[in-house]
């Protein structure tokens, strides 16, 4: 039996299921909020072309309108300043976008602490449990935020010091950049940056140092609690738009079961 006959007979009797990672992408979808005086992306927009009308009597389609970093996203090297020199969202290669997934689970952390960092210590632990991370892989920061996700208010957690949600330090952002088997980085909140990463020194240094350094970030990712800590593959399929920054994207696990 070839390796993906034996994968197709997985899916069939259940022993791999896929689990789809990915948020429902609806004008109700939490999008990125920057402060005055930047601009702003938007999220999804329906307009019909045609509802099984005079328009087009036997068929229905939309037109959408979407921002490149709205709802779950891939974030290109292209979308910063220190990858600008790097690959847009459709020259990332596919083989970078599929891989063995390593899951972070900080959630109990977070849940005292919405500012809670990932430090190069919570990284170098995780290897001493579970080995050293997989060539090519991506890694998951549970931290339980995507249960807010069915409301913004919650789910962005703003105060007059601006957003309060979890991320990594700048020393944990420098290692994960550093670290040649990683190939990128996912979230359950609305960037890949901590709510406060606008004040740290570089300012958000996940989006600096991993586009910097040819990897990749995916956001808003829910169903991570389904996730085990290691052995899933993970599969991040953006739309190769031409030039672009980052694209709303579909992100799947296929995960073992026990
Ligand atoms: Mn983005």
């Amino acid at each position: 039996m070839s390796v993906l006959e034996g994968l197709l007979k997985a899916f069939g009797n259940g022993s791999v299921e896929v689990i789809d990672l990915t948020t429902p992408l609806s004008r109700d979808t939490p999008i990125l909020n920057l402060p005055e005086p930047f601009s702003n992306t938007v999220g999804l927009d329906l307009s019909p072309v045609s509802d099984f009308d005079d328009a087009g009597p036997a068929w229905a389609w939309n037109d959408i309108t979407v921002g490149e970093h709205a709802g779950t996203h891939v974030d290109a090297p292209v979308h910063w300043i220190s990858g600008r020199d790097g690959k847009s969202v459709d020259q990332i290669e596919p083989s970078r976008l599929v891989g063995p997934l390593v899951v972070i689970d900080k959630s109990m952390e977070v849940a005292d602490n919405p500012d809670f960092l990932l430090e190069p210590e919570h990284l170098e632990q995780w290897q001493e449990e579970h080995g050293q991370f997989p060539a090519n892989c991506w890694i998951i920061f549970r931290t339980g935020w995507s249960t807010r996700g069915g409301n913004a208010a919650d789910f962005v957690n703003a105060d007059e010091a601006g957003p309060h949600t979890p991320g990594v330090s700048v020393d944990g952002a420098r290692w994960i950049a550093k670290n040649a088997s990683i190939s990128g980085f996912g979230v359950e909140t609305v960037g890949i940056d901590a709510g406060q990463a606008g004040n740290f020194d570089p300012m958000f240094p996940v989006h600096s140092y991993l586009l910097g350094a040819d990897k990749y970030g995916v956001t808003s990712l829910r169903q991570v609690d389904k996730l085990p800590l290691v052995g899933a593959t993970l599969i991040v399929a953006p739309l190769p738009i031409v030039g672009g920054t980052g694209s709303p994207a579909r992100v799947y696990a296929l995960v073992e079961s026990a």
